[in-house]
Protein backbone atom coordinates (compact mmCIF):
# COMPACT_ATOMS: atom_id res chain seq x y z
CA UNK A 1 0.00 0.00 0.00
CA UNK A 2 1.46 3.70 -1.08
CA UNK A 3 1.61 5.65 1.93
CA UNK A 4 1.27 8.75 -0.68
CA UNK A 5 -1.89 7.43 -1.79
CA UNK A 6 -3.57 7.42 2.32
CA UNK A 7 -2.52 10.93 2.31
CA UNK A 8 -5.46 11.42 -0.05
CA UNK A 9 -8.27 11.61 1.64
CA UNK A 10 -10.75 10.65 -0.83
CA UNK A 11 -8.27 7.30 -2.03
CA UNK A 12 -8.40 7.02 2.21
CA UNK A 13 -12.17 6.85 2.37
CA UNK A 14 -12.51 4.64 -0.83
CA UNK A 15 -10.16 1.90 1.10
CA UNK A 16 -12.04 2.32 4.52
CA UNK A 17 -15.49 1.54 2.86
CA UNK A 18 -13.89 -1.72 1.68
CA UNK A 19 -12.88 -2.39 5.30
CA UNK A 20 -9.02 -2.28 4.67
CA UNK A 21 -7.46 -2.16 7.85
CA UNK A 22 -4.39 -0.38 7.24
CA UNK A 23 -6.45 2.39 5.79
CA UNK A 24 -8.21 2.22 9.18
CA UNK A 25 -5.19 2.46 11.12
CA UNK A 26 -4.28 5.43 9.03
CA UNK A 27 -7.58 6.98 9.46
CA UNK A 28 -7.71 6.53 13.05
CA UNK A 29 -4.10 7.89 13.22
CA UNK A 30 -4.88 11.45 11.25
CA UNK A 31 -7.62 11.84 13.70
CA UNK A 32 -5.25 11.24 16.89
CA UNK A 33 -3.02 13.36 15.58
CA UNK A 34 -2.78 16.89 16.89
CA UNK A 35 -0.78 18.24 13.55
CA UNK A 36 -3.35 20.70 11.86
CA UNK A 37 -2.63 19.59 8.22
CA UNK A 38 -3.93 15.85 9.48
CA UNK A 39 -6.80 17.39 11.80
CA UNK A 40 -8.37 18.83 7.97
CA UNK A 41 -7.31 15.62 6.45
CA UNK A 42 -9.06 13.52 9.27
CA UNK A 43 -12.51 16.27 9.22
CA UNK A 44 -12.32 15.86 5.28
CA UNK A 45 -12.29 11.70 5.51
CA UNK A 46 -15.16 11.69 8.33
CA UNK A 47 -16.96 14.10 6.09
CA UNK A 48 -16.65 11.66 3.36
CA UNK A 49 -17.34 8.56 5.48
CA UNK A 50 -19.98 10.47 7.66
CA UNK A 51 -22.69 8.54 5.17
CA UNK A 52 -21.49 5.15 5.98
CA UNK A 53 -21.62 5.72 9.33
CA UNK A 54 -24.20 5.01 12.09
CA UNK A 55 -24.77 0.92 11.05
CA UNK A 56 -23.13 -0.68 13.98
CA UNK A 57 -24.43 -1.59 17.84
CA UNK A 58 -22.59 1.19 19.64
CA UNK A 59 -21.56 0.10 23.30
CA UNK A 60 -19.68 1.18 26.50
CA UNK A 61 -18.13 -0.91 29.08
CA UNK A 62 -16.83 0.14 32.51
CA UNK A 63 -15.38 -1.13 35.72
CA UNK A 64 -13.16 -0.50 38.11
CA UNK A 65 -9.19 -1.64 36.91
CA UNK A 66 -9.19 -5.59 38.17
CA UNK A 67 -12.75 -6.12 37.45
CA UNK A 68 -11.84 -8.12 34.73
CA UNK A 69 -12.75 -5.58 31.36
CA UNK A 70 -9.94 -6.71 28.87
CA UNK A 71 -11.28 -10.68 29.93
CA UNK A 72 -14.78 -10.03 29.18
CA UNK A 73 -13.55 -7.75 26.12
CA UNK A 74 -11.67 -10.90 24.60
CA UNK A 75 -14.59 -13.45 25.54
CA UNK A 76 -17.04 -11.32 24.61
CA UNK A 77 -15.31 -10.01 21.44
CA UNK A 78 -14.63 -13.49 20.70
CA UNK A 79 -18.09 -14.84 20.98
CA UNK A 80 -19.54 -12.48 18.32
CA UNK A 81 -16.92 -12.46 16.04
CA UNK A 82 -17.35 -16.48 15.98
CA UNK A 83 -21.44 -15.18 15.34
CA UNK A 84 -19.82 -13.59 12.19
CA UNK A 85 -20.37 -9.85 13.46
CA UNK A 86 -17.42 -7.86 13.30
CA UNK A 87 -16.13 -6.05 16.18
CA UNK A 88 -14.04 -2.65 17.10
CA UNK A 89 -12.70 -1.88 20.59
CA UNK A 90 -11.80 1.46 21.48
CA UNK A 91 -11.18 3.19 23.90
CA UNK A 92 -11.26 6.66 26.17
CA UNK A 93 -8.49 6.89 28.64
CA UNK A 94 -7.44 10.53 30.04
CA UNK A 95 -4.90 9.08 32.39
CA UNK A 96 -2.86 7.46 29.34
CA UNK A 97 -0.92 10.15 28.26
CA UNK A 98 0.76 10.21 31.82
CA UNK A 99 0.32 6.23 32.44
CA UNK A 100 1.86 5.27 28.99
CA UNK A 101 -1.70 3.63 28.24
CA UNK A 102 -3.07 1.14 30.15
CA UNK A 103 -6.16 0.32 28.91
CA UNK A 104 -6.18 -1.91 25.85
CA UNK A 105 -2.15 -1.10 26.11
CA UNK A 106 -1.37 -4.26 27.38
CA UNK A 107 -3.23 -7.25 24.72
CA UNK A 108 -2.13 -10.14 26.43
CA UNK A 109 -5.47 -10.73 28.26
CA UNK A 110 -7.00 -10.66 24.42
CA UNK A 111 -4.64 -12.86 22.75
CA UNK A 112 -7.46 -14.30 20.46
CA UNK A 113 -9.09 -11.37 19.72
CA UNK A 114 -6.02 -9.10 18.81
CA UNK A 115 -5.20 -11.91 16.19
CA UNK A 116 -8.43 -12.29 14.63
CA UNK A 117 -9.36 -10.61 11.54
CA UNK A 118 -12.86 -9.85 12.38
CA UNK A 119 -11.53 -7.61 15.39
CA UNK A 120 -9.89 -4.65 15.50
CA UNK A 121 -8.57 -3.13 18.66
CA UNK A 122 -7.40 0.78 19.28
CA UNK A 123 -5.65 1.70 22.39
CA UNK A 124 -7.11 5.08 24.24
CA UNK A 125 -5.29 8.35 22.15
CA UNK A 126 -3.39 10.17 24.52
CA UNK A 127 -4.05 13.39 25.38
CA UNK A 128 -4.31 16.00 27.71
CA UNK A 129 -8.09 16.60 28.22
CA UNK A 130 -10.48 14.14 28.56
CA UNK A 131 -12.54 16.24 26.17
CA UNK A 132 -9.64 15.70 23.30
CA UNK A 133 -9.27 12.16 24.25
CA UNK A 134 -13.16 11.89 23.86
CA UNK A 135 -12.93 13.53 20.65
CA UNK A 136 -10.53 11.24 19.20
CA UNK A 137 -12.10 8.27 20.49
CA UNK A 138 -16.13 9.29 18.90
CA UNK A 139 -14.26 10.05 15.40
CA UNK A 140 -12.41 6.81 15.55
CA UNK A 141 -15.64 5.31 16.56
CA UNK A 142 -17.22 6.60 13.15
CA UNK A 143 -14.15 5.48 11.17
CA UNK A 144 -14.98 1.99 12.09
CA UNK A 145 -18.61 2.18 11.35
CA UNK A 146 -17.42 3.32 8.01
CA UNK A 147 -15.14 -0.06 7.52
CA UNK A 148 -18.07 -2.05 8.00
CA UNK A 149 -17.83 -3.07 11.89
CA UNK A 150 -21.21 -4.19 13.74
CA UNK A 151 -20.26 -3.49 17.30
CA UNK A 152 -17.95 -1.05 18.33
CA UNK A 153 -17.18 -1.37 21.85
CA UNK A 154 -15.89 1.60 24.02
CA UNK A 155 -13.97 0.83 27.46
CA UNK A 156 -13.02 2.82 30.21
CA UNK A 157 -11.77 3.12 33.62
CA UNK A 158 -14.15 3.43 36.31
CA UNK A 159 -12.23 6.47 37.72
CA UNK A 160 -14.53 9.58 37.49
CA UNK A 161 -15.68 11.48 34.19
CA UNK A 162 -14.49 9.46 31.89
CA UNK A 163 -17.86 7.40 31.78
CA UNK A 164 -20.13 10.62 31.17
CA UNK A 165 -17.74 10.73 28.47
CA UNK A 166 -18.21 7.11 26.73
CA UNK A 167 -22.26 7.36 28.05
CA UNK A 168 -22.48 10.52 25.80
CA UNK A 169 -21.15 8.53 22.52
CA UNK A 170 -22.49 5.12 22.86
CA UNK A 171 -26.65 3.70 22.48
CA UNK A 172 -25.78 1.55 25.65
CA UNK A 173 -23.53 0.95 29.06
CA UNK A 174 -22.28 -1.45 30.77
CA UNK A 175 -20.96 -1.67 34.09
CA UNK A 176 -18.90 -4.49 34.79
CA UNK A 177 -18.51 -5.12 38.64
CA UNK A 178 -16.83 -8.01 40.62
CA UNK A 179 -18.62 -9.80 43.45
CA UNK A 180 -17.79 -7.54 46.41
CA UNK A 181 -20.85 -6.79 47.68
CA UNK A 182 -22.24 -4.22 49.65
CA UNK A 183 -19.32 -2.87 50.66
CA UNK A 184 -18.28 -2.48 46.93
CA UNK A 185 -21.42 -0.01 46.43
CA UNK A 186 -20.68 1.99 49.04
CA UNK A 187 -17.95 2.87 46.85
CA UNK A 188 -19.28 3.06 43.65
CA UNK A 189 -20.72 6.57 42.33
CA UNK A 190 -24.43 6.41 42.38
CA UNK A 191 -23.67 8.35 39.18
CA UNK A 192 -22.02 5.82 37.52
CA UNK A 193 -24.98 3.48 38.61
CA UNK A 194 -27.57 5.72 36.85
CA UNK A 195 -25.77 5.33 33.68
CA UNK A 196 -25.82 1.57 33.62
CA UNK A 197 -28.24 0.05 31.14
CA UNK A 198 -26.81 -3.36 31.72
CA UNK A 199 -24.96 -4.27 35.07
CA UNK A 200 -22.83 -7.55 34.95
CA UNK A 201 -21.36 -8.74 38.31
CA UNK A 202 -18.26 -10.48 36.61
CA UNK A 203 -16.14 -13.73 37.94
CA UNK A 204 -19.02 -15.35 39.35
CA UNK A 205 -17.65 -18.33 39.39
CA UNK A 206 -15.65 -21.46 41.32
CA UNK A 207 -15.72 -19.94 45.42
CA UNK A 208 -16.87 -16.54 44.44
CA UNK A 209 -20.50 -17.63 42.98
CA UNK A 210 -22.68 -17.14 46.25
CA UNK A 211 -21.09 -14.00 46.67
CA UNK A 212 -21.64 -13.12 42.82
CA UNK A 213 -25.33 -14.09 43.70
CA UNK A 214 -25.83 -11.53 46.87
CA UNK A 215 -24.00 -8.25 44.93
CA UNK A 216 -26.17 -9.25 41.89
CA UNK A 217 -29.47 -8.47 44.05
CA UNK A 218 -28.26 -5.54 45.80
CA UNK A 219 -27.45 -4.06 42.60
CA UNK A 220 -30.85 -4.86 41.61
CA UNK A 221 -32.52 -3.33 44.71
CA UNK A 222 -29.76 -0.54 43.96
CA UNK A 223 -31.19 0.00 40.38
CA UNK A 224 -34.79 -0.27 41.23
CA UNK A 225 -35.10 2.65 43.42
CA UNK A 226 -33.26 4.94 40.13
CA UNK A 227 -35.86 6.54 37.81
CA UNK A 228 -34.81 4.36 33.94
CA UNK A 229 -33.12 6.47 31.37
CA UNK A 230 -36.09 5.08 29.01
CA UNK A 231 -39.52 4.10 29.05
CA UNK A 232 -38.67 1.52 26.97
CA UNK A 233 -35.78 -0.35 28.69
CA UNK A 234 -35.11 -1.33 32.45
CA UNK A 235 -31.34 -1.54 33.18
CA UNK A 236 -31.12 -5.53 34.49
CA UNK A 237 -27.84 -7.14 36.80
CA UNK A 238 -26.47 -10.23 34.40
CA UNK A 239 -23.65 -12.70 36.42
CA UNK A 240 -21.12 -13.84 34.28
CA UNK A 241 -17.79 -14.97 33.91
CA UNK A 242 -15.43 -13.59 31.28
CA UNK A 243 -12.44 -16.32 32.23
CA UNK A 244 -14.88 -18.96 31.79
CA UNK A 245 -17.20 -17.72 28.86
CA UNK A 246 -20.46 -18.02 31.29
CA UNK A 247 -23.26 -15.45 30.81
CA UNK A 248 -21.80 -14.19 27.54
CA UNK A 249 -24.55 -15.66 25.10
CA UNK A 250 -26.97 -13.64 27.59
CA UNK A 251 -25.17 -10.11 27.96
CA UNK A 252 -25.50 -10.06 23.96
CA UNK A 253 -29.09 -11.47 24.04
CA UNK A 254 -29.63 -8.35 26.53
CA UNK A 255 -27.54 -5.76 24.16
CA UNK A 256 -29.47 -6.82 21.53
CA UNK A 257 -32.89 -6.51 23.05
CA UNK A 258 -32.25 -3.58 24.06
CA UNK A 259 -31.26 -1.86 20.76
CA UNK A 260 -34.55 -3.78 19.32
CA UNK A 261 -36.74 -1.85 21.90
CA UNK A 262 -34.71 1.22 21.73
CA UNK A 263 -34.44 0.91 17.98
CA UNK A 264 -38.30 0.33 17.41
CA UNK A 265 -39.10 3.02 19.62
CA UNK A 266 -37.15 5.59 17.77
CA UNK A 267 -34.81 5.99 20.55
CA UNK A 268 -31.65 5.06 19.39
CA UNK A 269 -32.00 7.80 16.55
CA UNK A 270 -33.33 10.43 18.91
CA UNK A 271 -30.65 9.47 20.99
CA UNK A 272 -27.84 9.72 18.24
CA UNK A 273 -28.79 12.78 17.43
CA UNK A 274 -29.09 14.51 20.57
CA UNK A 275 -25.25 12.99 21.38
CA UNK A 276 -24.24 14.69 18.25
CA UNK A 277 -25.73 18.19 18.92
CA UNK A 278 -24.15 17.58 22.41
CA UNK A 279 -20.49 17.17 20.68
CA UNK A 280 -21.00 19.91 18.59
CA UNK A 281 -21.07 22.34 21.69
CA UNK A 282 -18.38 20.43 23.55
CA UNK A 283 -16.38 21.40 20.39
CA UNK A 284 -17.37 24.87 20.52
CA UNK A 285 -16.19 24.94 24.14
CA UNK A 286 -12.93 23.19 23.49
CA UNK A 287 -12.31 25.60 20.74
CA UNK A 288 -13.24 28.48 22.97
CA UNK A 289 -10.73 27.12 25.47
CA UNK A 290 -8.00 26.25 22.76
CA UNK A 291 -8.34 30.20 21.53
CA UNK A 292 -8.09 31.78 24.75
CA UNK A 293 -4.88 29.56 25.56
CA UNK A 294 -3.30 30.21 21.88
CA UNK A 295 -4.11 34.03 23.01
CA UNK A 296 -0.84 35.54 23.69
CA UNK A 297 -1.89 38.23 25.44
CA UNK A 298 -4.44 35.87 27.42
CA UNK A 299 -2.26 33.43 28.06
CA UNK A 300 0.21 35.94 29.97
CA UNK A 301 -2.61 37.58 31.66
CA UNK A 302 -4.39 33.99 33.11
CA UNK A 303 -2.20 33.48 36.16
CA UNK A 304 -2.07 37.69 37.57
CA UNK A 305 -5.80 37.30 37.17
CA UNK A 306 -6.04 33.43 38.47
CA UNK A 307 -4.10 34.82 41.55
CA UNK A 308 -6.46 37.78 41.71
CA UNK A 309 -9.88 35.82 41.86
CA UNK A 310 -8.04 33.49 44.33
CA UNK A 311 -7.17 36.43 46.68
CA UNK A 312 -10.72 37.97 46.58
CA UNK A 313 -9.70 41.21 44.55
CA UNK A 314 -11.99 40.97 41.46
CA UNK A 315 -14.77 38.95 40.67
CA UNK A 316 -14.90 35.23 38.81
CA UNK A 317 -17.13 37.27 36.04
CA UNK A 318 -15.08 40.23 35.34
CA UNK A 319 -11.66 38.07 34.93
CA UNK A 320 -13.54 35.72 32.47
CA UNK A 321 -14.98 39.29 30.90
CA UNK A 322 -11.18 40.39 30.72
CA UNK A 323 -10.04 37.31 28.87
CA UNK A 324 -12.92 36.41 26.45
CA UNK A 325 -12.37 40.31 25.54
CA UNK A 326 -8.87 39.48 24.36
CA UNK A 327 -10.36 37.04 22.14
CA UNK A 328 -13.28 38.14 20.84
CA UNK A 329 -12.52 41.85 21.22
CA UNK A 330 -15.27 43.16 23.43
CA UNK A 331 -16.55 41.99 26.90
CA UNK A 332 -18.55 39.13 27.26
CA UNK A 333 -21.94 38.64 28.61
P1 LIG B 1 -9.32 -5.13 33.81
O1 LIG B 1 -8.26 -4.40 34.56
O2 LIG B 1 -10.69 -4.67 34.21
O3 LIG B 1 -9.13 -5.13 32.33
O4 LIG B 1 -9.26 -6.66 34.32
P2 LIG B 1 -8.53 -7.92 33.66
O5 LIG B 1 -9.33 -8.45 32.54
O6 LIG B 1 -7.11 -7.57 33.38
O7 LIG B 1 -8.63 -8.99 34.84
C1 LIG B 1 -8.08 -8.75 36.12
C2 LIG B 1 -7.88 -10.10 36.85
O8 LIG B 1 -9.14 -10.70 37.10
C3 LIG B 1 -7.08 -11.09 36.04
O9 LIG B 1 -6.26 -11.81 36.92
C4 LIG B 1 -8.14 -11.99 35.45
O10 LIG B 1 -7.67 -13.29 35.18
C5 LIG B 1 -9.19 -12.00 36.54
N1 LIG B 1 -10.52 -12.25 35.99
C6 LIG B 1 -11.11 -11.61 34.95
N2 LIG B 1 -12.32 -12.14 34.71
C7 LIG B 1 -12.51 -13.12 35.61
C8 LIG B 1 -13.58 -14.05 35.88
O11 LIG B 1 -14.61 -14.08 35.22
N3 LIG B 1 -13.39 -14.90 36.93
C9 LIG B 1 -12.27 -14.90 37.69
N4 LIG B 1 -12.21 -15.78 38.70
N5 LIG B 1 -11.25 -14.07 37.46
C10 LIG B 1 -11.36 -13.19 36.44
Amino acid sequence: MSGRRLNDPAELAARIRKGDRAALARGITLVESSRADHQAQAQALLTMLLPDTGHAVRLGLSGAPGVGKSTFTEAFGTYLTGQGYKVAVLAVDPSSSLSGGSILGDKTRMELLARDPNAFIRPSPAGRTLGGVARRTREAMLLTEAAGFDVVLIETVGVGQSETAVADMVDMFLLLLSPGGGDELQGIKRGIMELADLVVVNKADGDLVPAARRAAMEYKAALHLMRPKSAHWRPDVLLASALKGIGIVEIWEAVSAYHKALGEAGEIASHRATQAQAWMWTEIREGLLTSLKANNEASRLIPALEAEVKAGKTTPTLAAQRLLALVFGRSGG
